[in-house]
């Protein structure tokens, strides 16, 4: 397990007093062999800064028009918002603010934003559930839990299959259709698992999360939706504008008609189990894992866990805690199990400089398991209280209830785009009930629900 030197003390972490920006070298140094790839200063910023500056450039015209195209007017907000950098509250009402209530212009991106809230809300009712399947398969599924070398090294010898990797391992971002065809080639093209496809993705990906990446696998699988997701070249083609297919001399596994790739992949099975649906295992909400009981002698002091998914100075648990020690945790073990790209460590350590260089004061950034780092440093800063945004995300959640067996942990309230209680099951009822609060208006009834 790696640990933070004692403060004032010369260690690989970044230490209470010492002024940004992070000393990236030491941060590799202590993270070393729990990240992939040469540490640098990264490919794309990140920070709240620079989300702000991001989000006041974007102009959503044409969005519901263009989204699916790979070159369409896409934000590229996720990895901000998947971070807390930027709240999807924030997004929407910022948007409004610049374009007042062009619902042509707005309610489509609304809606996609939507999705994040309807996943997060999965999360919060499955908690780690999430990570197996949520529904019975709709077809017999073979399921090999591996990481095939061509993927691995983005030769698969089909030109988009490929290009949509090299995309992947270089940039930390794939556009949201691109995700659906790779992820519908994993699946029923390789019959690979799932759980290995979205393990690759949060290791590379800059917004990889538990949230929309295993509640998307799953609906690409069919195991979260009431049918299987797949595509055709055609599709391939028409929406990434036949860059790849101009070129590919392979013996293209796609180039069918859907009924015969339906025959093929799924055989006779699909159309019987379709519609199935239902939920195996409905364990309840999982809640953020926040209760604790009080510790046998509360200490005055107070630090605030920056998590992983709150790296914002609007953050509810900054806020109510002007000048509180902040301490941001990597979680040293889950790193070894699952090494990140080093791209998405140094997008969350551009968060922190930023957040050091708005509230002029350090973060403590230390390694280990989650609940024992944080506990080290809240120790440290003679602390009994821990500030922290509240969150569903398992390890983050896990660790907060950990910590409230000695400390007493505060789950900060992050406003949501929706409140919308009860099982979340099919994003088509979810916006029923959302639609009216995220867009201000009524769901258009009949709508198409397709990702
Ligand atoms: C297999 C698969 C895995 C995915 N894994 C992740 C992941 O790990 N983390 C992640 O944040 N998103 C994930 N997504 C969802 C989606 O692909 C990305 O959020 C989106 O592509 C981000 O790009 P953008 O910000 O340019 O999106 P835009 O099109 O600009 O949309 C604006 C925002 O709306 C939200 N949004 C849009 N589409 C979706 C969607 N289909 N599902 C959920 N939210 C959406 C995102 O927050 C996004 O930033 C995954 C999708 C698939 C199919």
């Amino acid at each position: 397990m790696i640990t933070r030197g004692r403060p004032g003390r010369a260690t690989g972490a970044y230490e209470w007093g010492m002024s940004r920006p992070i000393d990236r070298d030491a941060i590799a140094r202590l993270l070393e062999g729990r990240f992939t790839g040469a540490p640098g200063p990264g490919i794309v910023r990140g920070g709240r800064s620079e989300a702000l500056r991001l989000l006041e450039a974007y102009d959503p015209s044409g969005y519901g028009r263009g989204r699916n195209h790979l070159r369409g007017p896409v934000s590229r907000l996720s990895p901000y918002l998947r971070h807390g950098m930027v709240s999807p509250v924030e997004v929407r009402d910022r948007l409004r603010e610049r374009f007042g209530a062009d619902a042509a212009r707005l309610d489509e991106f609304f809606r996609q934003l939507a999705w994040r809230d309807f996943f997060a809300k999965v999360l919060a009712w499955h908690g780690r559930g999430l990570e197996d399947d949520i529904e019975e398969p709709k077809h017999p599924v073979p399921r090999e839990r591996r990481l095939p070398l061509d993927i691995a090294e983005g030769n698969t010898g089909l030109p988009c299959v490929d290009g949509m990797l090299g995309e992947l391992y270089s940039r930390g971002y794939l556009h949201n259709h691109a995700r659906l065809w790779f992820a519908a080639y994993w699946c029923h093209f390789r019959g690979l698992d799932w759980r290995e496809g979205a393990r690759l993705f949060r290791r590379f990906l800059l917004d990889g999360d538990t949230a929309s990446n295993s509640s998307s696998w799953q609906w690409v699988e069919g195991t979260f939706a009431s049918k299987p997701y797949f595509m055709n070249r055609e599709n391939i083609e028409n929406f990434s504008g036949g860059e790849w297919c101009r070129v590919c001399r392979a013996a293209c596994p796609f180039d069918k008609s859907y009924p015969e790739l339906q025959r093929i992949l799924f055989g006779a099975s699909l159309a019987p189990l379709a519609g199935r649906g239902g939920s195996a295992a409905a364990p309840g909400p999982a809640g953020d894992g926040l209760a604790g009981p009080e510790p046998a002698m509360p200490r005055a002091g107070e630090i605030v866990w920056v998590h992983d998914g709150a790296m914002s100075w609007e953050s509810p648990a900054v806020r109510a805690n002007p000048g509180a020690p902040l301490v941001f945790a990597f979680d040293a073990p889950a790193m070894r199990a699952e090494p990140p790209a080093w791209h998405r460590v140094a997008f969350m350590l551009d968060g922190l400089d930023d957040l050091t260089a708005r509230l002029g004061r350090p973060v403590e950034v230390v390694a280990g398991e989650l609940a024992g780092a944080v506990g080290r440093a809240a120790d440290a800063a003679g602390a009994g209280v821990i500030h922290l945004d509240a969150t569903a995300e398992p390890a983050v959640a896990e660790a907060a209830s950990r910590l409230g067996e000695r400390f007493r942990v505060v789950g900060h309230a992050v406003a949501a785009l929706a409140v919308v209680e009860g099982e979340p099951r099919r994003f088509s009822r979810y916006w029923e009930k959302a639609a009216p609060q995220v867009t201000g208006r009524r769901a258009e009834r009949g709508a198409r629900w397709h990702r």
